[in-house]
């Protein structure tokens, strides 16, 4: 036993803090992280170390997505909406809280607007006060309906300001301004993915998104409903390149800001899409064509190269093996 009083005390309090909270390398806020994207790389986070603070105020987002990190020690759920200010002590910040399907997104588009601009304006200023460096979830929708083939970052894109889904793009536009203009003024360490189309286990199944919907219409025997003729296009990443692309790029060069493109450059006809998801589930549903929604963008391509040289990313997971692991998850939930 340590006879001087002050040594005991802090021998103690080393050891309480050892055994409640051992040392951990980084703490970091994921934003959204109860959501599709962001459960599972706070799953990643955690398997990598990392004390995890998850924020959400579940709009798209769940408890059951999290429910199995519970009771990690390293793992905190907070209940917040971004929109008002939020005072915490991290490391890292992954900004993901935004809903990301157009049904989602368009049913309250003013509280869309609010979160790109008032969450990321919150969340630049927690980043800025703690000297945490921050990322943020941007997307191929600030492009709009491209004219450029495949869409590489310097492109400035071609969306329609006061269509249906500006509330989301130009969100996100706005988003990246005040990343870049933290950076420029107040020296916020940041980086800027522009993520395309993504899909996996965990995406909410009534989201209306292409894979979500095809794949649970070909399990039920219903109708595939096709917007459009079928011929656009669009590029799908399965999850888990995902969630490497953004450990990749927050561990990159102070330097390196971005943007940059996070995909899978496979672009294939939502037609097609349509095919594959009936075939790998033998299901004997029919195709349905019906109305395209407004501006709904008729190509959609990464162009990863800058992607692939300063991160040395590459999506390795095929579109077959993706939408396996995929139709496996939803099969479960329709069985429940
Ligand atoms: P998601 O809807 O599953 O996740 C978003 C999460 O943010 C949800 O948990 C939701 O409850 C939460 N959220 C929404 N508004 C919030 C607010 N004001 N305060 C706190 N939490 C809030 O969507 P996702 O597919 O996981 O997308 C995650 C991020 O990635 C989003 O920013 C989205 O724009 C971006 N993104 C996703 C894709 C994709 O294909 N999934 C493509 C491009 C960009
Ligand atoms: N903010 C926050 N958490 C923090 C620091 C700031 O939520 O830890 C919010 C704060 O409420 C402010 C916003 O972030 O509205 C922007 O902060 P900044 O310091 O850039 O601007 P200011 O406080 O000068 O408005
Ligand atoms: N789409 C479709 N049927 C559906 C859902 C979507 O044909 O049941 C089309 C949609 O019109 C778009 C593409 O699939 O052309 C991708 O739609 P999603 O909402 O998944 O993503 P985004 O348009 O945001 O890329």
């Amino acid at each position: 036993m340590c006879a001087c009083p002050v040594a005991a005390a802090a021998f103690s309090r080393d050891l309480f803090c050892c055994m409640m909270k051992p040392y951990t390398e980084k703490t970091v806020l994921v934003s959204g992280g109860a959501g599709f994207l962001g459960s599972h790389l706070c799953e990643r986070l955690l398997s990598d170390g990392c004390e995890v603070l998850c924020v959400d105020n579940y709009y798209t987002g769940s408890k059951a997505n999290v429910a199995h990190l519970m009771d990690n020690p390293y793992f905190e759920m907070i209940r917040h909406d971004i929109t008002f200010p939020i005072y915490l002590e991290v490391d890292k910040i992954f900004n993901l809280a935004c809903p990301a399907s157009p049904i989602h997104y368009q049913f309250d588009p003013v509280q869309t607007t609010k979160t790109s601009v008032h969450g990321s304006i919150n969340m630049l200023g927690l980043a800025k006060r703690v000297k945490a460096t921050i990322l943020q979830a941007s997307t191929s929708e600030v492009y709009g309906d491209p004219e450029i083939h495949p869409q590489s970052e310097s492109y400035w894109g071609r969306v329609n300001p006061v269509g249906i889904r500006a509330c989301y793009d130009e969100g996100k536009r706005c988003a990246e301004t005040l990343f870049f203009d933290y950076h420029r003024q107040h020296g916020v360490d940041i980086k800027v993915a522009r993520i395309f189309n993504t899909y996996g286990p965990r995406m909410h199944p009534n989201d209306g998104r292409v894979v979500s919907n095809f794949i649970i219409q070909a399990l039920r025997g219903q109708p595939i409903t096709i917007y459009g003729d079928g011929s656009q296009t669009r590029s799908f990443c399965f999850v888990d390149d995902m969630v490497e692309g953004f450990i990749k790029l927050m561990a990159s060069e102070p330097e390196f800001a971005g943007p940059v493109n996070l995909g899978n450059p496979h672009e294939i006809t939502i037609k097609q899409l349509a095919e594959i998801i009936v075939d790998i589930t033998s299901s004997n549903s029919e195709i349905f064509f019906q109305e395209i929604p407004e501006d709904d963008p008729r190509r959609r391509k990464p162009d990863i190269s800058l992607a692939r040289t300063v991160l040395d990313w590459n999506p390795d997971v095929s579109l077959s093996q993706g939408l396996g692991e995929t139709i496996e998850y939803f099969q479960k939930l329709l069985d429940c």
